[in-house]
């Protein structure tokens, strides 16, 4: 074999060996852009599926959330649902413009989470109504904590732009225990106890089972 030949199979083989690793290292390359591109899209859905399911001004779960995760709950587990509203919201928007009001709902927010425990649920349930679910929780504790809830916002500082805002809320309270109804039924039940606790001069609380007949 002469000095050319050797050289010749030499330089295949060389190439042969860089035309494998760099063909490898496309491979890496092109599994690596693969499993970011995928982490990325995790990322987005998960943000994605993070801002479909929360108030974007709150924090809290929104309404099309807390109903999607809801338990059957017409058993001897009772539930209380309550629905908080701030009273006379509107005149705080209308006295101090909409950035206070809504500075108003981010604290009572807070107030609120802070207030429940850990197996209980919040929503801002509307505009400046929020439904509260208390798990395992009979009218007469729901009603306490309701109470306490109430004072507790009562005598909160609001201040905004070195103003103090009064806040007070009015809550209904409606519970599952010993009614034959669904949660919806129940909620609205809740409702009619807000409307009582409105008509009744507001910052106040009143249980369903304490309805005046007719309401
Ligand atoms: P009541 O005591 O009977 O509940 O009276 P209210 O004034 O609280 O109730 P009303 O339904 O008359 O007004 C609710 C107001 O809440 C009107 C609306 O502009 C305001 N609102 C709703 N959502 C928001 C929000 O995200 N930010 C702010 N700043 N205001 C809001
Ligand atoms: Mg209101
Ligand atoms: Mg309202």
């Amino acid at each position: 074999m002469n000095i050319l030949d050797e050289l010749s199979t030499f330089e295949a083989s060389y190439y042969q060996e860089v035309e494998d690793l760099l063909f490898t290292f496309g491979i890496l390359c092109a599994w690596f852009g693969l499993y970011q591109l995928i982490q990325q899209q995790i990322t987005k859905n998960q943000i994605l599926n993070i801002a479909a399911n929360t108030d974007p001004l709150t924090g809290l779960l929104n309404r099309r959330s807390f109903n999607q995760n809801v338990e059957n709950s017409t058993d001897n587990n009772p539930s209380a649902y309550l629905i908080l509203d701030i009273d006379h919201f509107k005149q705080i928007n209308d006295t101090y413009g909409h950035a206070a009001g809504d500075y108003v709902l981010t604290k009572l927010a807070k107030h609120i989470s802070k207030s429940l425990r850990k197996q209980d649920r919040v929503a801002r349930w509307g505009g400046e109504e929020f439904l509260i679910e208390l798990k395992h929780c009979d009218s007469h504790t729901a009603q306490l904590k309701a109470e306490q809830l109430r004072a507790l916002i009562e005598r909160s500082d609001f201040h905004y732009s070195g103003q103090y805002l009064s806040i007070t809320v009015s809550i209904g309270i409606a519970t599952v225990a010993n009614q034959h109804l669904n949660r919806d039924e129940i909620i609205n039940l809740a409702d009619k106890a807000l409307y009582q606790a409105k008509n009744g001069g507001r910052n106040r609380v009143v249980l369903a089972s304490d309805l005046k007949q007719n309401e």
